[in-house]
């Protein structure tokens, strides 16, 4: 199948293609017909499949197909996203794909941890927003705002979103947007709560799910390695060193800790950032831009930045410390192994941790060599 049988406005066309894309991934080819028809839609499948144009596309060419009226400050369309980092990404992918179409289509990212003024002023005439939820609100709240004529809202991480840690952001929100609307629900893992809510939230959705083997295949390869505290250091130094790696994100489970390890390996010569909450929001962009463009080999990061960010081919992950949830574990190891190029996640295993490792295994439906590093010399 390609893009061109998907029927949409002719005019995106030639942007899909700009970016490189051939043909749709599996979820693209199943929710973008549904979506432009209008209807509700939880859509579930692998980190790195493609999620992001699978609503791009049909809000796109929704406002495409509808004449757009004055729009002073009433978005259409508003997309809510976790992180501002991935604010900034959804955000690039609706530039890319809104080039030269034949009436502008306007798209705007807001997020915390900036200057609100800017944002205030660029609202007017805003078709699209992407947003974190603590600055829409405060955007809100700042009458800056309308979002009565919202007629698509999008939930990507869709259940991050609604987790406890949104909650209270989204009924605010929920209750700001009309009831008549359409739901567009993206993400790779499913939760309890996104299954209770959904019945609140959709309305006769269709439900996608893409995960069978003919669909998708596996792309992440893993390892892991016993390993006690103390050695951690000296073996990510060592595994660098002795597989050449030239862009690896580590994980781990704090931000202070994020910074100890950076600093480590940059004592010890190898270029490194990191990136987590406490920093500021310049020098979290900043880490992110650096590490993208290869000027900085290493971006050692909290969970921050394990949803939905984007690397171009990143070769590695590894988790320095174990993640709490498997479902945190499925999203940092699904930062490599995207569109269609495999990649590498190594773990790092403590004894102590077997237990709550062999869960995570369990969960994830996969299973791991694992190397005990007392037998390796470095
Ligand atoms: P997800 O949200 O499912 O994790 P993304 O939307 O971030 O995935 O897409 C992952 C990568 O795949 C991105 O680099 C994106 O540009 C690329 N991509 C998306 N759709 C296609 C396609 N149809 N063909 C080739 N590459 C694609
Ligand atoms: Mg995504």
């Amino acid at each position: 199948m390609s893009f061109e049988d998907l029927k949409l406005h002719p005019s995106i066309l030639p942007n899909i293609a700009a970016l490189g894309y051939e043909s749709p991934t599996p979820i693209q080819m199943q929710a973008i017909p549904v979506a432009i028809k209008g209807r509700d839609l939880l859509g579930i499948a692998k980190t790195g499949s493609g999620k992001t144009a699978s609503f791009v596309i049909p809000i796109l060419n929704q406002l495409l197909s509808n004449p757009l009226g004055e729009r002073n400050r009433k978005p259409e369309a508003l997309v809510l996203v976790p992180t501002r980092e991935l604010a900034l990404q959804v955000a690039d992918v609706f530039k890319a794909l809104s080039q030269n179409l034949p009436q502008p289509i306007q798209s705007l990212v807001v997020y915390g941890g900036v200057s609100i003024n800017p944002q205030m002023k660029a609202m007017y005439g805003v078709n699209i927003l992407i947003a974190t939820p603590g600055r829409l609100l405060d955007l809100q709240r700042s009458n800056a705002i309308d979002l009565s004529e919202v007629k698509t809202l999008v939930l990507d991480e869709a259940d991050k979103m609604l987790n406890l840690g949104f909650k209270k952001e989204m009924q605010e929100i929920f209750d700001l947007l009309p009831k008549k609307r359409q739901n567009l629900l993206f993400s790779a893992t499913l939760s309890e709560q996104l299954s209770g809510l959904n019945n609140v939230l959709l309305t006769d959705p269709v439900v996608l799910e893409i995960d069978s083997p003919a669909e998708t295949e596996e792309l992440i390869n893993l390892s892991g390695y016993f390993v006690s505290d103390d050695r951690k250091g000296p073996l990510l130094r060592h595994l660098i060193k002795s597989q050449k790696m030239k862009q690896v994100l580590v994980f781990t489970s704090s931000g202070n800790k994020a910074d100890k390890v950076a600093w480590k390996l940059y004592k010890n010569g190898i270029d490194a950032s990191s990136i987590h909450g406490k920093k500021s929001q310049s020098a979290r962009t900043q880490a992110l831009k650096d590490f993208k463009s290869g000027k900085v080999k290493v971006l050692v990061a909290t969970d921050l930045i394990s949803r939905g960010i984007d690397i171009n081919e990143l070769p590695y992950v590894i988790n320095y410390e174990l993640p709490r949830s498997p479902k945190d574990f499925v999203h940092r190891v699904g930062r490599t192994g995207r569109a269609k190029t495999e990649g590498l996640a190594i773990t790092f295993v403590t004894r102590e941790e077997t237990h709550h490792f062999k869960v995570i295994l369990k969960k994830m439906k996969r299973y791991m060599d694992m190397v005990d590093s007392e037998t390796l010399e470095f």
